[in-house]
């Protein structure tokens, strides 16, 4: 305290440390296997890093880059939008590169919202949804992702995201594939959206982060949808795509009055994002379809691996149709609170898992759901259902 008051102003009180920080740490500290955080324990492309070494070397991006970014990557990230989706945008006008998913979140957030505006986000979200939505001075709206046992996936309520819409909604934050679920929206849930979002006049910041890590279904960007053009704010990032979540480098495409709203932010936020390895990224994302196909394949089969264990095991699973998580329920251990059992997984078998509780608003809604993360080696996922089975006995 000084001067009477918190350091720390209003609008981040209560936001601590991250969970993804305390889990990782938590694992250092125990010596277990890090099945919280999701980052892979296997490097991506050799050519890729290799890339960002030459680049480092020539000289290229050491010194700041243009503030959008450099142009060989805003051109890669145009033409893999027109590539994988037909959508078309001005690499100059219409694509912004950041430090991150991350930063384009926030400076989403801060260059759309008026103190006062509401967002509507899927709950359980991404944490840093809410911290950027507090800082910008907006306030979160969850609409519920329900658990179906029938399908083993979690769910979106049209009509709960219909009714959460009122008069303050400024925009809905959108994330597909849905971190931490796996739920992939389907083609009819974001018409759904699109509807909406055109009728009501909202805005759409939608994060894709996953958009490769679609194991069934398809990924389908929410800017493709008639009328949705012009009000969706589309952000990806190659930590997740290329297995270097080290290196933030992320990226925005919208229309070019959004990319200006973005990117007016995102200046005086990290006025440029870190230059050798944005070339390094260009290439990638010009990398063969067969890189995309077999990392998928790869994912899909450490998909099953973890959660043919975890079920074995004796948790109840929810079958991921995207990204590289998979949430479990802990009820059947007798177990109902999924923080606690977290804080304790190291202790009592030498693993760490993130507790989806703290993805909630609603107490009750994730009290029991417990997340890991398969983007790990073969061995250590086989090795960490080892050490889980303990947990049943
Ligand atoms: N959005 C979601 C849904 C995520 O899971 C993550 C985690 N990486 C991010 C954004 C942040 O991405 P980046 O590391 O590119 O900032
Ligand atoms: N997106 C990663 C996850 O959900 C974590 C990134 C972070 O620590 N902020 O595990």
């Amino acid at each position: 305290m000084t001067q009477g008051r918190p350091l720390l102003n209003r609008r981040l009180a209560g936001f601590g440390t991250t969970i993804f920080a305390e889990m990782s740490a938590l694992a250092v500290r125990t010596g277990s296997l890090n099945l919280g955080q999701g980052f892979p324990d296997t490097d991506g492309p050799d050519e890729i890093r290799e890339a960002a070494v030459r680049a480092l070397r020539d000289g290229r991006g050491n010194q700041y880059p243009p503030g959008p970014g450099v142009p060989e990557l805003r051109t890669a990230i145009a033409d893999h939008q027109l590539r994988r989706y037909g959508l078309t945008h001005d690499p100059d006008t219409e694509v912004l590169v950041t430090a991150g998913a991350t930063e384009a979140i926030a400076a989403a957030m801060l260059a759309l919202l008026e103190p006062g505006d509401e967002v509507i986000a899927l709950e359980p979200y991404y944490d840093s949804y809410a911290a950027c939505i507090a800082m910008a001075g907006g306030t979160r709206v969850p609409v519920t992702l329900r658990p179906d046992r029938d399908t083993g996936t979690f769910r979106l309520d049209l009509g709960e995201l219909r009714a959460a819409v009122t008069p303050r909604t400024r925009l809905i934050l959108l994330n597909t594939p849905h971190n931490p679920t796996g739920t992939v929206l389907t083609r009819e849930e974001l018409a759904a959206v699109a509807t909406l979002a055109c009728e009501r006049d909202l805005l759409v910041v939608t994060d894709e982060v996953y958009e490769h890590l679609v194991f069934e279904g398809e990924h389908i960007p929410l800017a493709s949808f008639p009328g949705m053009r012009e009000r969706t704010v589309s952000i990806s990032s190659a930590g997740k795509t290329f297995s270097f979540t080290g290196w933030k480098v992320g990226w925005v495409t919208a229309s070019g009055p959004l990319v200006s709203a973005v990117r007016t932010a995102k200046q005086y936020l990290t006025y440029v994002s870190a230059g050798p390895f944005q070339y390094a990224i260009a290439e990638a994302l010009r990398l063969p379809d067969s890189y995309f196909d077999s990392f998928r394949a790869d994912l899909r089969r450490k998909r099953d691996l973890l959660g043919d264990g975890l079920r074995a095991a004796g948790f109840e699973v929810y079958r991921p149709r995207g990204t590289y998580f998979i949430t479990t329920d802990i009820t059947p251990f007798g177990e109902k609170d999924a923080y606690a059992f977290c804080r304790a997984l190291p202790e009592r078998c030498g693993v760490v898992a993130i507790p989806n509780s703290v993805f909630y608003d609603d107490p009750d809604a994730g009290r029991s759901q417990v997340r890991f993360t398969f983007c790990k080696k073969d061995d250590v996922l086989r090795e960490a259902v080892d050490r889980l089975r303990g947990l049943a006995s």
